[in-house]
């Protein structure tokens, strides 16, 4: 083969894959569409969902979430993968992870990253009781045995929020695909009191990935405690190439939908 005709052919191939990686976006290749791409998410028991108060059931089993190692100070690598940006430990010198509530065993985090909107009036992906929050950041953790368990945590429309600052910086820095950034900081510095959270209850219901493959079987745990932003903080993610990626809520289709506390 002539290295031309080989260029050519690495060219396509290339083209190939990146086509199958953007087949699916928050435009043209919406939401509405993955389905025809991707089945999965015609799935049953998809999420987001509505955190619909008056139909959550006290379920005394869910004790408070034990949030481990998220007081440890990780070097994180912040990126722009083109429909959100997430944060992945660098060497962390131990893995944050998550233990606790109803969980028979634990799960320990893989990445975090945020939804958002074009203004502050929508961007979350659940709702609480029928409204959208402008922020939502997602932790997203695996057991051992593969299942996947992810907490969520809304932002809420408010006064500035200093304690923000390590995730802000490089939300204005990592504007386009595959840009990156390094960023030391501790969870709990930007996550509230989990004492806190945990007395004021979260949300439990059984959902999926709200991105492609929609992935089902995942346990989903919403916070009711919600964290501050100004609307001068939000237009870090609103510089951002991937612009919105929320998608709405879905059907709970005869799903159980419990809260930890009694309200
Ligand atoms: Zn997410």
């Amino acid at each position: 083969m002539n290295f031309l005709y080989f260029l050519v052919i690495l060219n396509i191939l290339t083209q190939s894959i990146i086509c199958k990686d953007s087949n699916w976006n928050y435009k043209e290749n919406g939401p509405d569409k993955w389905p025809k791409i991707y089945p999965g998410c015609s799935g049953k028991q998809q999420s987001p969902i509505d955190l619909d108060t008056s139909i959550a059931q006290f379920n005394n089993d869910l004790r408070p979430l034990i949030f481990n190692n998220y007081n440890q100070s990780i070097r994180w690598n912040i990126t722009n993968d083109g429909h959100s940006i997430y944060g992945k430990m660098i060497n962390p010198p131990v893995t944050p992870s998550i233990s606790g509530s109803n969980f028979k065993e634990k799960f320990n985090l893989i990445q975090f990253h945020f939804h958002w909107g074009f203004n502050p009036y929508q961007g979350s992906e659940h709702k609480l009781d029928g409204n959208k929050y402008p922020l939502e950041i997602h932790l997203v953790h695996q057991s051992n045995s593969g299942k996947l368990a992810v907490v969520g945590f809304f932002f809420r429309l408010g006064v500035n929020n200093q304690r923000l600052r390590p995730i802000l910086e490089p939300s204005r820095q990592v504007i386009f695909k595959n840009d990156q950034m390094i960023e030391n900081f501790r969870l709990t510095d930007i996550l509230p009191n989990f004492e806190t959270a945990n007395r004021n209850g979260y949300f439990r219901y059984m959902g999926s990935l709200t991105t492609p493959p929609c992935t089902q079987d995942i346990t989903w745990t919403v916070y009711r405690q919600t964290i501050s932003i100004s609307e001068n903080q939000l237009k870090a993610f609103y510089s951002n190439k991937a612009e919105t990626n929320h998608r709405h809520v879905q059907p709970l289709n005869g799903r159980k939908l419990e809260l930890s506390v009694k309200l």
